[in-house]
């Protein structure tokens, strides 16, 4: 049996991991990965950028382990195209059949159509690639704007920081992480931003970016920011390129039964590339989960995803964050607020039970017990 593995990220690697165990003796496993770096932790990414961490050290297995495993790992090459009737895969320099294909190829960062884009120094951060350039401009850089302040923008933010940077960061709602918290909370995570020397423009429409040959300015509707290096954190979408116009049904992502396959049945998703019951996850546990998936079922094996409960414990640029239940909730519900030692905390109650819990700051053992919502 010929496995072929498309990306070698928390999804592929998961999946090569089950088959594995499954192997039989004339079975072939090749993964493919269009980086240069075998598998590593991308979340940890974010930590690099300060230089506290180099890229080297978030690599989970490296090529030894690959080769000790008898996987074929294919680095730096990149598939272009998928043929489904032959059951082979092609990349530039080569193609290969498979009996089983996964398709792990995980997602690319978004960006909306703002104008001078060509512009040096504006970046997205999806590869350990983009981070050693990124790093690179950060040498020269003084001041650092990022564009969008959801989970991810703020962590880059926090991070550029830490490493010297005048940061800012634009968010186009009227408060941070507006899907998580109510204004307050808000504007409280905003001040300890603040204080972690990050400043924040929330309201903020970014329209593009000026300068001759770099950066220079970020260009909003109603003025302009300094700025001689640009990360732009406005969301991810799946890779469902290489599959377009091919007999697999897409939506946003590549859609999965519970055992990850896909309309195909010899071709199966995992992660972020993977649409699960109209979800596609975009964070690093459910990849994992679903790879493992995936790999169990490809190799002969019983397994099923059966869904994925965000956490709503969250540290953001290390401030601690709870958010559960419902906060904006419309209606006659009580509201019980507790502001203390810098910690905002609010309870909604419905009838005297607990439908809600909002905490920004610390978890004291009396906030940790408010974590625990009827709803
Ligand atoms: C900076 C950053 C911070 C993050 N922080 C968090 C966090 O704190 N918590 C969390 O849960 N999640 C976080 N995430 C999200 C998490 O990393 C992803 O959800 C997870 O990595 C998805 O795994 P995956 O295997 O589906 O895809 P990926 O990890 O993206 O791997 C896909 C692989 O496919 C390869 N590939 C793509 N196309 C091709 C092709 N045509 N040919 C060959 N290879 C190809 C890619 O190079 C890559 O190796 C973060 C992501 C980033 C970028």
């Amino acid at each position: 049996m010929d496995y072929l593995i498309i990306g070698a990220g928390a999804a592929g690697v998961s999946a090569a991991k089950e088959i594995l165990k499954n192997r039989k003796k004339d079975d072939k496993i090749s993964i493919f990965t269009d980086e240069n770096y075998p598998f590593y932790y991308r979340p940890r990414l974010i930590e690099c950028l300060s230089g506290e961490v180099e890229v080297e050290e978030i690599i989970i297995n490296d090529e030894q382990w690959f080769e000790d495993n008898n996987i074929n790992l294919h680095l730096g090459e990149k598939i272009t195209e998928v043929d489904l009737g032959n059951k082979v895969i092609k990349s530039n320099s080569d193609q290969y059949n498979y009996d089983k294909l996964l398709l792990a190829n995980g997602s690319h960062c978004f960006v909306p159509p703002f104008s001078g884009m060509d512009l040096e120094n504006i970046f997205t951060l999806r590869t350990a690639a983009d981070l050693k350039v990124i790093n690179k401009a950060a040498e020269k850089a003084k001041k650092a704007v990022v564009v969008g302040g959801g989970l991810l923008g703020l962590e880059i933010a926090y991070n550029f920081a830490k490493a010297g940077l005048d940061t800012t960061v634009l968010e186009v709602a009227p408060y941070l992480l507006p899907m998580q918290l109510d204004k307050k909370g808000g504007d409280l995570l905003e001040e300890k931003l603040k204080a972690n020397d990050v400043k924040v423009i929330t309201d903020a429409t970014t329209k593009g970016f000026d300068g001759q040959q770099s950066v220079e300015k970020v260009v909003l509707e109603d003025q302009e920011i300094e700025a001689d290096l640009v990360l732009i954190s406005t969301g991810v979408r799946s890779n469902t390129s290489l599959i377009e116009n091919l007999d697999i049904e897409i939506n946003n992502g590549v859609k999965v039964n519970s055992k990850m396959q896909t309309s195909n049945p010899d071709v199966y998703a995992a992660g972020d590339v993977a649409e699960y019951e109209g979800e596609i996850y975009g964070i690093w546990p459910p990849s994992l989960a679903q790879g493992r998936v995936a790999g169990t079922v490809m190799s002969g094996g019983e397994a099923e995803f059966d869904g994925y409960v965000r956490s709503h414990k969250l540290k953001v640029a290390g401030i601690n964050v709870v958010s559960l239940g419902e906060l904006n909730e419309e209606g006659d519900y009580e509201e019980e607020i507790i502001v203390d030692n810098d910690t905002y905390v609010k309870v909604i109650k419905d009838n005297g039970d607990k439908i809600g819990v909002l905490i920004v700051g610390q978890y004291s053992e009396q906030n940790q017990k408010l974590a625990d919502v009827k709803r």
